[in-house]
């Protein structure tokens, strides 16, 4: 890990500490309790943040590979090797791309079976 990403993560953390501690000063200066639900709340934000994340990552990865819903040509992802159908109804995966894959999507990393 490199001196920059470092003081990004130590700024990060630090952070949330901060945040967390004025949560606590916050409630007791104006309710004089003190609220041990502050973890949770903390929890309930960073869980949300992931997924956010996730989210965002897929999409990154489904465009890098230019990705798309419904293409025009005649490959499709229920043609490639690497989907993945899903068990049900609605969309699959695939080996590659991050995220809800739909089986007639396409992308430039098409491999036909
Ligand atoms: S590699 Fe591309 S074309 Fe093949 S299943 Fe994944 S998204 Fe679809």
């Amino acid at each position: 890990m490199n001196p920059l990403q470092t003081a990004i993560t130590a700024l990060s953390v630090g952070s949330l500490y901060a945040l967390a501690a004025l949560g606590i000063g916050l409630l007791f200066g104006v309710l004089r309790l003190i609220n041990f639900a502050q973890g949770a709340f903390i929890t309930i934000g960073a869980f949300a943040l992931l997924k956010a994340q996730e989210a965002d990552a897929a999409k990154t990865a489904q465009s890098a590979v230019m990705y798309v819903n419904h293409p025009s040509g005649a490959k499709k992802c229920s043609g490639c090797k690497f989907y993945i159908a899903a068990k049900g109804k609605g969309n699959g995966a695939c080996q590659i791309v991050a995220g809800s894959i739909s089986p007639n999507g396409y992308c430039v990393a098409y491999a036909a079976k």
